[in-house]
Order: C-alpha cells, then structure tokens, then sequence
C-alpha cells in the first residue's frame, strides 16, 4: 500500500500515472468527429456521468474522448468506460495534458479489463461472478449464506462494480487512484474479485438482518469513505488471497477470463461447482507432509506449504476400511440420518475460522443437468458445514479414488491397505487384454488393420486425458494404441477417438515433475495433446515405444529417398 499524500495537483508523481503512461509520447488532439452510430448513446450517457461534479467544457472533452476510443480500438461504447475516464479527466484540471489522461485511460483498460468492452455480452463478467461467488462461500459464509437464502446473487450488485472498477464506489478520487495502483500491480485478472469479497466482508453488518426489499439498497450505500477504509478493504483482499490453499489460488490464476475464445467453457465448468476444491497433489502434501513428493531443490511452494487443514474422510465405513490416510478424521456417522449430518461439524466448533476443512469423498461430487449436486455424503456435510458458517470449507478434487492413485505413483503408504482386497487397486489392474485389442484393430480401416497384422510389435498403454491447461486428468480412461505408424486412442469399448500419424509428430515431452504426463506436439493439430499414465516408468515405456517408431519411419523415408 501507498501512501496518502497523493494529491492530483503533482500527477506527475502519481505512482497509477507512472505505470500507465510509461514512454513519452507525442502530443495528439483527442478531439474527433462527433459522429458514430451510436453517439447518441455516448451523449446521454455523458450528460448523466457525475452530471454535478464536472463541468460542461469537461463532458464535452468525455464525449470526445469516448468517441475517439471506439474509433481507434474498433469497440462499440459500453457504460462503465464513461465512469473510468473521468478520474483521468479531473487530472487535466491540475495540469495533466488531455491527451496523457486519454492515454491513462486507454492503458487501465487495456490492463485492467483487457477484453472485457470487446465482448458484447460483457462474458468475462460472468465469470467474475462465479469466481466472486465461490469465494464469498468460502469466506464469509454467513453473508453469503443470507444473500443467497435472498436469491440476491453477484450479477445484482457487482456489475457496476467490476465495469466501473469500482469507480463508484470510492467517494474521494485520491482514494480511488490508489485502489487503482493496487489492482494495476497485484497483475492478477481475479483481484478485483477479492476486492469484492473483501467489501462485502467489511460492510456485512448493514445488510445482515435486513428485510428483503430493503436489501439492494443497503448494497447499494456500500461504499469506501475514507482512507482507513480502504487500506482495511486492501488488507482484507490481500488476506483472502493468501489464505486461499495452494492449488485453489493457481487453479484461479490460471483461468483465462478474458480470452473471449475459450471462457465460455471456462465459465460452464465453473458453474458447475458448488465450492472450490484442492487438487490431490495438495492433499497428499499435507497428509504425508514428512515426504518429500517433489523434485524442487529447495522446496517449493507445495513443499513449504503447511496451513491448519482437517481433511475429512467422508466415504462409507466399507470403503474406509479398504484404506485410508494418515492424518484425516473419519465422517462415522449415519449417511442417513440428517441429524448425524447436522450435527458432525459443532465437532469442530473451537477451531471454526482457523482450521480449513477438505472434504474428501470418494471421487468428484456429481451434478446433474442444472449444474446441481445430487445429494452425495459431500455434498451434505459441505452443506452443514456452511449452514454453521464454517470458513475456508473444499472439496478434493477426484475425491480418495485420485489421491489413491497419486498415493501408489509416489509410493506412499496407504494405512490399512491390501492391494488384492482394495476395489481401486482390482480396477486399475486391470491390463487391457488380447482380446480388446483385436477388439479394438476391428474398427480400423482395413489398410491399417493389415499393416497391423503384419506387424507384432503393437503396443497398447491404458491412459487418461490430460487437460494440461488447467491440470486436471479427466476421468474416463483410454487405451493409446501405438501401432506401426498410427498413434491411436480408443474408449475402453474400442471406439475410436483419436488417431494421429507419428510421421507428423513434431514434439513428445515428458517433464520431470509430471513424470507420468506425456505431451505431444504434431505439425498437423495446433494444440498439444496430454495423456496421463498411472505411473512414470508407463509413461516412459510408451514414450520410447513412440520415439523407437518414429526413427523407424524417418529411416524408411531417408531410404525411399535414397
Ligand atoms: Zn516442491
Ligand atoms: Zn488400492
């Protein structure tokens, strides 16, 4: 946090205009022709922005302003761009030339919002949303819990909001400029999600208990008034932050709001979670915190990574007794009986608000068509957990079935545990056998099927997509088919997905600390495609089998050219 001795009348030392207008730059007229499509709805907008703040010479500068924005970035005028340009244009009160606050202007966006004005459906907003929405869950339950039992959801009074990067809600310019700054350096696209949470945190006690049309007003006085204020609403945002569990925070990072081509699948997946969830590999860390489970020198994240966490093992007796870690706490109660569920988390009472809690079922809570958990243990323990206004409540992702598998790639000691008897082990056991795949040749064509006959050295690896992007394996488990020059993955009932020729093979990694993850890279398919083996000795196995062919094929081409 900066200081407060910022006044606009020294812009020029002004930390938001040192990051915004970095080089120099030559003088420019910011006055256009008057004369878009839609200007009349820059003009109406422009006469009601802070219509008692500026003065008419200043809306006639805003219109043009606007005006020339759309014309150079090719983006039609959307509400929100009004109430960030009039900071920068207060400045030219104190001096700042109009065209270094357009400049300003253009940079905040340009780094603030990036795509948002581009998309005319405004989509990276619905994914502020969500993400504001999780968080708030996982936070500040009570208010959460109370909005939600209002149907008032995030879209209601946090549109204004993120469009206007708070704008409105900062009554001193100063004050605004340092959220700013703030925001402009954490370079993190959900920060001002935590801002949010953050708000609603501190003004909580005016909306709680209100009747319910009295509700959209009290969100509406939020409002950060003074200094103090906002170095509270700062400090607070930075806390979330950094109480999120490791892999949340990177999962979060990593989602790419603003690439307008790939959120909308962002955006369906997140909603169609409850509440964040831990990776597995987080999860072991923390069960097994005495073994090392990285190749990292010094210790990385992960590694140093130690928080009060219960990890709570909520699958039923029968399996629990099949194996199980060290260092969780066993959901013994009746499935059943809503009472036992009501009553489990007042176990925790004392430590509400310290510990975090990892809900641990056996694999992914389900949901169904509307995006809507079926009433699984998890779900029903998550669920009274919040009711009781739990913080820092997760699930494991993949749930015990995941972090099995993690448990025997790293060779960690499963309490309990007996290969032959334990059901997961039984499945993943289970080899792919001669008869798949010949079950599997049947569906190729016949040229292909021929080659294959004639060649006896075809091999076949069960694996799982990989979605590298955002590290999760997916569920559903493959065969990849390496054959004499095809590369071939099939479902388990032989259909065929995927086939690639490895003469078109460009790259295929295999990166040390995803050790059973095998990427390839072909000329012909823009993306790099990933596969998960069940350890690394298979992912090496099937990496040699590859690169064995592809030097087979290319001697065979340099011998045909000969
Ligand atoms: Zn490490
Ligand atoms: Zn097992």
């Amino acid at each position: 946090m900066t200081s407060c001795t910022l006044y606009p009348n020294n812009w020029k030392q002004m930390r938001l205009i040192k990051l915004l207008y970095k080089t120099p730059q030559e003088e420019f007229s910011i006055i256009t022709d008057l004369n878009l499509p839609n200007q009349q709805v820059i003009k109406c907008d422009v006469e009601r922005t802070r219509s008692d703040e500026i003065t008419s010479e200043e809306k006639f500068l805003l219109e043009n302003m606007l005006t020339l924005y759309c014309k150079q970035t090719s983006i039609s005028y959307k509400q929100g761009m009004n109430e960030i340009l009039v900071p920068f244009l207060v400045l030219c009160r104190y001096g700042m030339p109009y065209y270094i606050a357009y400049t300003c202007f253009k940079e905040f966006i340009n780094s603030c919002l990036k795509t948002m004005f581009q998309d005319e459906t405004f989509r990276p907003l619905q994914g502020w949303f969500i993400i504001m929405n999780l968080l708030l869950k996982y936070h500040s339950p009570k208010i959460s819990n109370f909005l939600q039992d209002h149907d008032i959801t995030p879209e209601l009074y946090t549109t204004s909001w993120f469009l206007t990067m708070y704008a409105t809600k900062v009554t001193s310019l100063n004050y605004l400029f340092i959220l700013w700054e703030n925001i402009i350096l954490e370079n993190d696209y959900i920060f001002p999600c935590f801002v949010a949470v953050s708000l609603i945190d501190k003004f909580q006690e005016g909306i709680l208990g209100q009747e319910y049309a009295f509700i959209p007003l009290a969100l509406n006085k939020i409002a950060i008034n003074s200094y103090e204020e906002l170095q509270q609403v700062l400090d607070k945002s930075q806390q979330i932050k950094s109480f999120l569990p490791i892999s949340i925070a990177a999962k979060l990072k990593n989602y790419d709001i603003y690439n307008l081509k790939s959120i909308d699948s962002y955006t369906q997946a997140l909603s169609k979670t409850s509440c964040l969830s831990i990776l597995p590999r987080e999860i072991m860390h923390l069960a097994y915190p005495e073994v090392k489970l990285c190749n990292c020198q010094k210790g990385c994240k992960m590694c140093r990574n130690s928080y009060p966490v219960i990890i709570i093992d909520c699958r039923c007796s029968r399996q629990q007794k099949q194996g199980y870690f060290p260092n969780t706490e066993f959901f013994d109660g009746n499935i059943n009986d809503p009472k036992c569920i009501e009553q489990f988390p007042l176990k925790f009472f004392n430590i509400r608000g310290v510990y975090h809690f990892a809900l641990l079922g056996s694999e992914d809570i389900k949901h169904d068509n509307y995006g809507q958990n079926s009433q699984n243990i998890v779900t029903k323990l998550l669920k009274s957990f919040w009711q009781k206004e739990f913080q820092y409540v997760s699930v494991v992702e993949g749930g015990y079935n995941s972090c099995h598998e993690f448990a025997l790639d790293y060779n960690l000691e499963i309490k309990d545990h007996i290969s032959s008897s334990c059901l997961l082990c039984c499945k993943l056991k289970k080899i792919i056998s001669k008869k798949d795949v010949s079950k599997s040749m049947k569906k190729l064509n016949t040229e292909i099927r021929e080659k294959c006959r004639t060649n006896s050295t075809i091999k076949v690896f069960e694996c799982k997509k990989y979605n590298l992007k955002i590290g999760i394996v997916q569920e559903d488990m493959l065969n990849l088919i390496v054959g004499p020059d095809t590369i071939m993955i099939t479902d388990r009932d032989s259909h065929i997905i995927d086939r690639y020729l490895i003469k078109d093979l460009n790259k295929i990694a295999n990166s040390q600390d995803l050790s059973a993850i095998l990427t390839f890279n072909f000329h012909t398919i823009k993306e790099k495609i990933s596969y998960s083996f069940a350890n690394s000795k298979k992912a090496k196995s099937c990496l040699k089998k590859v690169t064995t062919v592809f030097r087979s094929l290319k001697n065979e081409i340099i011998k045909g050219l000969i």
